[in-house]
């Protein structure tokens, strides 16, 4: 091992309660979309942590009971023995490793709309549930607290049963019972159950007790807590509550394992919030307890990594989307690669997909969520069985992560810009406001391409119709991207998006109108910068909030505050009809009622069009030319996408090259 001598630290064992993680990484629970319909993808997952160095890897947070039944969302569910062999094949794929199984045992209380068990949902008050469902979750009785301390400890005994070494009791994110149970905003009960912090923590103390009783001679229980939601005096506070629930619990679990609350607290964007951005919240706990703390913040720096454990922060450096966007991250650090670690852009592609119920997918690591049902590995790729010489054109995320993996399978690659630096669309979006992490999509696949002998990079190099046969590669692959459109907008002055970006914006005495109807993060963006350029901005859209997809990332509420904060006019559910010398024809979506709004400039946020002219010159559908049949158009020139999935879009062009795929056949195998 070539260990820098200042990370060793990071590689010390760490006792927890009757067990020992090897090191100091630990990927705490997260969820993948994935959850209990495609149980071997998850294994994959969880496998490819612990082949990555991670000393714990846990579950996603894992339903106990079907009145904690959090359908659509697919989660873990351990309901009864018939689910232990699914999480047994878990463990055993992360103890072959060396890593411990931490699972997160969940009651989701109020947040359960128990939409597939149709039992009654549950809460501390009668309250309405909060999320999937309009209906009201029962205040419970005595038999009901009864009845969740027993299915508590029956999951935790057929979690031991499935060999899982670490066992959670969680109180997190706003969607636990017993944090429902702790908040005063949601228990409302007089009984010894609620009134004082005291009461309100009984169950939670209870259950945490009976898990320990249950199981604890063998494995380590370990509790999730939020100790601050971000409310102030309305909440858990680490000033207030949050402090006193760790003074007086402090030696109760095996571990704790710290956290802000909700999950849009938890998993902030880099939009909003930087590495290590919970610190301030959680370092009071290791002064008040003798077990270990693991937290989180979007570690992905060594150097912070062991700041927080020298000053006594935490003892087990936390990591969910780190993890996600390179398994290998420890692994890495060890070997004295820290160079080649693939840093999360703290963008939420990750958290998306989950919030959609879908298999999870990285904007940083495209064979996240592939392991199993394609077989990818994200530090291998089979070598080609016929090397061939291959041009890729364009070096956004699309051509860059093609480039790299084509030569990751020896391939000759030659990689084309005509910009005057690589990174295509991230030049341009990681300049907006907030964005500067996602440069990293573009810094680590030039600097693994700079490391590769069998790359030429050319930038400034506009590819001609004439250069590209010229050339005389066996392969070439268009990754030549999107271009916003225009619109058809002819009696006002039109800025498209690109122009923004490119700081060509209208004059501080313009009235500027963005208009959204793709609904994600740059319309928004757009409204920012101007707003921040003193020009004055008005934000119109068909849908009822800013940025609506934004919810999916957990963003949208921050999204919307500041603009507001910025002065941005914010105009809902209007359609541009059309722009004329008066100003813009708007019309309800609802009525059709319509309406001028003044206007100067107007930047259409609606479509992109790929920069697909190379293929439409070369007319390859119609060529016999032999050429024709070696050109693929990928990523944003094939259809515009999202980074995600232009990295993807890179990546899978590398691995299928060479190899057989029947269109008519699903790319993947399949489960469930
Ligand atoms: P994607 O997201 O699909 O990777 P991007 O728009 O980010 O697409 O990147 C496309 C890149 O291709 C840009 O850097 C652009 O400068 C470059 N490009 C477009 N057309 C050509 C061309 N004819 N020759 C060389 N580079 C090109
Ligand atoms: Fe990080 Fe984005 Fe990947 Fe999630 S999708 S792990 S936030 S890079």
């Amino acid at each position: 091992m070539n260990t820098d001598p200042r990370f060793k630290c990071l590689f010390e064992p760490v006792k927890i309660g009757p067990v020992t993680s090897k090191n100091r990484f630990y990927q705490v629970p997260h969820c993948c979309g994935m959850g209990h319909a495609y149980p071997k993808s998850v294994s994959a997952i969880r496998a490819m942590k612990a082949e990555g160095g991670w000393g714990v890897v846990c579950t996603e947070e894992t339903e106990i009971h079907p009145s904690s039944d959090l359908a659509p969302a697919l989660e873990g569910r351990l309901w009864e023995a018939r689910d232990i062999p699914a999480f047994a094949e878990k463990t055993a794929a992360i103890h072959q490793y060396g890593a411990l199984a931490g699972i997160e045992l969940s009651h989701n209380g109020l947040h359960a709309p128990n939409m597939y068990s149709r039992e009654t949902p549950l809460a501390p008050s009668n309250t309405l549930v909060d999320w999937g469902a309009p209906i009201n979750a029962k205040a419970m009785d005595k038999t009901d607290i009864a009845n969740m301390r027993r299915w508590y400890v029956n999951a935790a005994k057929r979690a031991q049963q499935a060999g899982f070494d670490i066992v959670y009791v969680y109180a997190g994110h706003d969607m636990s019972l017993l944090q429902h149970f702790i908040s005063k905003r949601h228990n409302q009960r007089s009984d010894e159950y609620g009134g004082s912090l005291q009461n309100r923590l009984r169950l939670f103390r209870e259950v945490l007790a009976d898990t320990k009783d249950a199981i604890g001679d063998r494995c380590a229980i370990a509790v999730r807590l939020a100790v601050d939601e971000l409310l102030g005096e309305d909440g858990i506070s680490a000033e207030g509550e949050g402090y006193e629930i760790i003074a007086s619990l402090a030696e109760e679990p095996d571990l704790w394992d710290v956290n802000v609350s909700g999950w849009e607290n938890d998993s902030q964007t880099s939009r909003f919030s930087g590495e290590g951005y919970q610190e301030r919240y959680i370092s009071f706990v290791k002064k008040l307890t003798s077990k270990p703390v693991v937290g989180v913040g979007r570690y992905t720096s060594p150097d912070t990594m062991v700041r927080l454990i020298s000053k006594g922060v935490m003892d087990l450096i936390g990591a969910a989307r780190p993890s996600i966007a390179d398994p290998f991250l420890p692994q890495k650090i060890e070997q004295g690669r820290e160079d080649d670690i693939r840093e999360c852009i703290g963008c939420n592609i990750c958290v998306a997909s989950d919030n959609t119920s879908t298999p999870i997918r990285c904007t940083q690591n495209p064979t996240m969520g592939e392991e199993w049902r394609k077989g990818w590995h994200p530090e291998t790729i089979a070598p080609a069985r016929h090397v061939e010489q291959i041009l890729v054109i364009g070096g956004g995320p699309a051509g860059l992560e093609a480039s790299r993996a084509l030569a990751a399978r020896g391939h000759e690659v030659t990689l084309a810009d005509s910009g005057l630096d690589w990174g295509g669309r991230i030049l341009n979006e990681s300049a907006l406001p907030g964005l500067s992490a996602w440069k990293r999509v573009r810094d680590w696949r030039v600097g693994q391409l700079e490391k590769m002998s069998n790359v030429e990079m050319y930038l400034q190099s506009e590819m001609s119709t004439a250069n590209v046969i010229e050339f005389g590669a066996t392969q070439i692959v268009l990754a030549t991207g999107a271009r916003w459109s225009k619109g058809h907008y002819k009696d006002i002055t039109v800025f498209t998006p690109d122009n923004i970006m490119a700081d060509k914006l209208p004059s501080q005495t313009a009235h500027v109108v963005i208009y959204d109807t793709e609904g994600f993060y740059i319309g928004a963006l757009l409204a920012e910068k101007c707003a921040r350029a003193s020009i004055k901005t008005s934000y119109l859209t068909p849908a009822a909030m800013v940025s609506a997809w934004t919810v999916n990332t957990l963003e949208q509420h921050r999204i919307q505050t500041r603009l507001l904060e910025c002065g941005v006019k914010l105009i809902f559910q209007q359609r541009l009809i059309d722009a004329t010398s008066s100003g813009l024809e708007i019309s309800c979506v609802f009525t059709g009622e319509t309406q001028i709004l003044d206007c100067d400039a107007l930047i259409p946020a609606t479509l992109r069009q790929p920069n697909d002219n190379l293929w439409h010159v070369l007319d390859i559908e119609n060529s016999k030319d032999p050429i024709a049949a070696s050109i693929t158009r990928i990523g944003d020139c094939l259809a515009p996408t999202t980074i995600a999935g232009a990295v993807y879009a890179g990546h899978r062009f590398a691995r299928e090259l060479g190899e057989t795929v029947d269109p008519d056949k699903p790319s993947f195998k399949r489960e469930g």
